[in-house]
């Protein structure tokens, strides 16, 4: 067998375009360019790229975004900088990139963002929500996830889920995600059975075999070879690593693929999904803040 691709970067032009034509739309309703702030504390080359994703991605929708990079050494100009923003109505979403640097408090700065701009959903009101089924804004890597199943019509509803990883931002919103009676994409896109697995989980190969859908977001490259896949499983490989100058993800590709259903590509899959589902929320946020 050989598995089908699930292209996550062509999907995402499609839903680029979706985005361009409402930002179009809510800039003649109301006169105003929904606008993202994108926070880049720190001096991590990788951050500063996936930045410059999400800046390019912006700018191609008609949406507005604004750099601020604060030097990191401390959390107080970060959180000043938060509240400049979150008072500022020109301001829609707020991103704060992670990871921060060591010295800045990421619970303290995350908790700082108002919950109407909180673009990734990571703030405790909208991780609350998404927890009780009534999701505000569903973290952008999970988001990403479910409108590609979706689009390929790989309905989760009653199937077995294995969820690798267990992260704020995607592992256990994933699961959440998956496993509630209903969601943004609809009940089929819901429903699953989910397994979360972890470093403490045990007999790992044994779970991941069992999975109908497989996510994996453990940040390991090459944590799951082709032995700890069911035949004709999904396999989502959300894991990036640059690795002799090379992109891979935490699945070993090559293997996967030969066993697999339908497989994700790193890079082409989650990747730009995730950029994608962040310009939704973004003009989300312009329209719940401008509701009249
Ligand atoms: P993380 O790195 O914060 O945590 C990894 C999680 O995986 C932990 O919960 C850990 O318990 C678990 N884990 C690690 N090794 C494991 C193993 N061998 N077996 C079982 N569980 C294991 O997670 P993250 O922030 O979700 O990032 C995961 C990966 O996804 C990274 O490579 C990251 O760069 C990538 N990522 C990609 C996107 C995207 O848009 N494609 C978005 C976010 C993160």
């Amino acid at each position: 067998m050989t598995a089908k691709i699930l292209d996550g970067k062509r999907l995402a032009k499609r839903v680029e375009r979706e985005v361009a034509d409402r930002v179009a739309a809510f800039r003649k309703a109301t006169g105003i360019q929904p606008t993202l702030a994108a926070i880049l504390a720190g001096d991590s080359p990788a951050s500063a790229v996936y930045v410059r994703h999400k800046q390019a991605a912006c700018e191609r929708v008609g949406i507005a975004s604004r750099l601020y990079q604060p030097d990191g050494r401390s959390s107080l100009e970060i959180l000043q900088l938060i509240d400049q923003l979150n008072a500022d109505p020109a301001v829609h979403g707020i991103l704060v990139q992670l990871p921060l640097p060591d010295a800045v408090a990421k619970e303290q700065v995350l908790d700082a963002v108002h919950p109407l701009k909180d673009v990734d959903g990571f703030h405790p009101e909208n991780v609350g929500l998404l927890a009780q089924g009534r999701p505000r804004y569903v973290p952008c890597t999970p988001a990403g996830i479910v409108r590609l199943l979706a689009e390929y019509g790989l309905e989760v509803a009653g199937q077995h889920v294995v969820v690798v990883g267990r992260s704020d931002i995607v592992g256990k919103p994933m699961a959440l995600l998956l496993s509630q009676r209903d969601g943004p994409w609809g009940p089929q896109y819901a429903n699953a059975t989910v397994t979360l697995c972890h470093t403490r989980t045990r007999n790992l190969p044994d779970v991941t075999r069992s999975a109908d859908i497989l996510v994996v977001a453990a940040g390991q490259p090459g944590a799951i070879t082709r032995d700890m896949l069911k035949p004709g499983a999904v396999v989502v490989d959300v894991g990036i690593h640059r690795v002799s100058g090379r992109l891979i993800g935490d699945v070993d590709y090559d293997g996967a693929s030969l066993l697999a259903g339908y497989i994700s590509p790193v890079p082409g899959g989650v990747g730009p999904m995730t950029v994608a589902m962040l310009l939704e929320n973004t003009l989300r946020a312009a329209e719940l803040l401008n509701r009249r």
